[in-house]
């Protein structure tokens, strides 16, 4: 291969097993500072929402009918990447030098030239057992553990996987990439002199939302397997340690374990509830349907910001209002202060946790995050502040938001600006394929954070699934799915994500 000069360092990242918490800190630094981005299927969604918005994501995995990059053109792929980008990141399930073929990978970058480092990553060899409750190694049992592969090289003629050797190994055994010749690998095994009754198990999607596991023997795992309809990717555990799998699965006792569960706000803020749902067990979806965009008038908004610190009063209609507008607002005045002495109201409570990330206290903010509930809240405050009649107000919201508060704000002679921070647009990107998940295996409950969630997840013309419950944030978006005829399940009391998360596990 040519030698040609690279521009900047490719990083080989494990991302863990299917958790996104299971990433390194060291890998998810490099991913938020990435300029490219090289995935497969493996790779968590939620982790290509740490990237940078101008991160090149390019994916080179297996899609519907489609057959993955192959290896030679992914090595090549990495050299052009290094090229062009000054930080490439190719992220890997587990960890890249386990049957990740990163060892590939990383000879081709040295015979080209370009530097790279690797970040190892949690194996699925360790991890799949440890979320099936079953120990690699435990003192009563093995003092070894071996992981090999059960499917080779589709170009190899002969195997040369060691059978006998693994048949007579001692301890723990693992196999990965085992599903598709399990039967033909486990009856190898036995004939080399594996023990039949020895406890087995296979674990289907490990550390993710999804998991399915079965235990059995190693003479019934196939069938059992079968039964289950367990297929790759999957890891397979053979040895004692499986036994105590009744005693330490600690993952099938989350409250939302086996629901799969549907996520429709914006990529960036999806985590805080994917991430909550998905530690109470369940398999999330995210299905971004709207994106945070620009206001059309940028200029306004600009001039609007700037001139902020002249209000006696700062009304924020969202949390993604109070974000964009401090965006702004810091790349004017460097200094908190500037804001001046405005008093500052929130439509809830949201919106008032995000203002404290920028050390602002709230004057008014009503419990449930409503329009007309911050009416009423400055109409029942209103006298400790000397009323609203002739007060400047800048209200910041978005521009799909209702005219509510503008419109009851003048009634009461208050003198309002308006900020228009931000317009929700429908998110045209699905790069994991989640409108295809949701239409191939269903969801037991969808959640709308928004009333543009709901409209947009609408126009996206998907069918809800059958017997799929639907979970609420508040009345306002309670009333938008009326206007498509559906009724939510479940409404949360109180219009955050920590209520929601809670409507969602009664629906249980
Ligand atoms: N480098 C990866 C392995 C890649 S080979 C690692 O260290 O985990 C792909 C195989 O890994 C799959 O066939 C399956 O056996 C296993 N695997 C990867 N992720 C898995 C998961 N979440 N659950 C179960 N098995 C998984």
């Amino acid at each position: 291969m040519s030698k040609r000069p690279s521009k900047g360092c490719v990083y080989l990242i494990g991302a863990g097993p299917g958790d996104p918490g299971l990433m390194t800190l060291k890998g998810k630094d490099l991913i938020s500072r990435a300029d490219c981005l090289v995935y497969d299927a493996l790779a968590a969604p939620a982790m290509l929402a740490w990237t940078k918005p101008d991160c090149v994501k390019i994916y080179v995995g297996k899609r519907a009918g489609n057959h993955a990059l192959p290896q030679t053109e992914i090595n090549q792929l990495l050299v052009r990447c290094a090229a062009e980008h000054e930080t490439t990141v190719r992220l890997k399930g587990g960890d890249p030098y386990v049957f990740g073929r990163g060892g590939e990978e990383a000879v081709a970058l040295h015979a080209a030239g370009v530097p790279f480092e690797v970040v190892p990553g949690i194996s699925s060899a360790i991890a799949g057992p440890a979320y099936a409750g079953i120990p690699v190694t435990h003192r009563e049992c093995c003092t070894q553990f071996t992981v090999f592969t059960g499917h080779e090289d589709a170009g190899k003629s002969e195997s040369t996987l060691d059978i006998a050797g693994i048949a007579a190994a001692h301890g723990t055994k693992v196999m990965l990439m085992g599903m598709s010749r399990l039967r033909e690998t486990l009856s190898a095994l036995m004939a080399a002199g594996q023990g039949g009754g020895v406890p087995a198990a296979a674990v289907q999607w490990a550390a993710t939302g999804r998991q399915k596991c079965v235990t059995a023997t190693v003479a019934t795992l196939a069938d059992a397997v079968e039964k289950e309809d367990i297929s790759s990717p999957a890891v397979v555990i053979i040895g004692e340690v499986v036994a105590l799998a009744p005693q330490l699965d600690w993952r099938s006792k989350l409250p939302l374990c086996g629901k799969r569960v549907v996520v429709t706000r914006t990529r960036e803020q999806a985590s805080e509830l994917s991430q909550q749902l998905t530690q109470l067990g369940a398999d999330v979806i995210e299905l971004p349907t709207i994106r945070i965009a620009d206001p059309t008038d940028k200029r306004d908004f600009a001039e609007a910001v700037v001139d902020a610190p002249h209000y006696d009063w700062l009304v924020f209609s969202s949390p993604n209002g109070v974000r964009r507008f401090f965006q702004a607002f810091f790349a004017v005045y460097e200094d908190i202060r500037e804001i001046g002495g405005a008093r500052i109201a929130a439509v809830g409570p949201g919106t008032a946790a995000e203002l404290k990330k920028f050390g602002l206290m709230v004057d008014v903010m009503p419990r449930k995050a409503v329009a007309e509930e911050l009416i009423a809240e400055f109409d029942r405050k209103g006298d400790e502040f000397g009323g609203v009649a002739n007060v400047t107000m800048l209200w910041v919201h978005g521009e799909q938001a209702r005219r509510v508060i503008y419109d009851e704000l003048m009634k009461r002679q208050a003198i309002v600006d308006e900020c228009l921070a931000y317009s929700t647009v429908a998110e045209t990107e699905d790069p994991c394929g989640a409108q295809a998940r949701l239409r191939e295996e269903g969801a037991d409950i969808i959640t709308f954070t928004s009333s543009s969630t709901v409209r947009h997840f609408m126009a996206l013309n998907l069918p809800l699934p059958q017997g799929c419950r639907i979970a609420s944030i508040g009345p306002v978006t309670t009333a938008t799915l009326a206007e498509f005829g559906l009724t939510p399940d479940i409404e949360a009391a109180d219009h955050t994500i920590p209520s929601l998360v809670e409507a969602v596990q009664k629906l249980k």
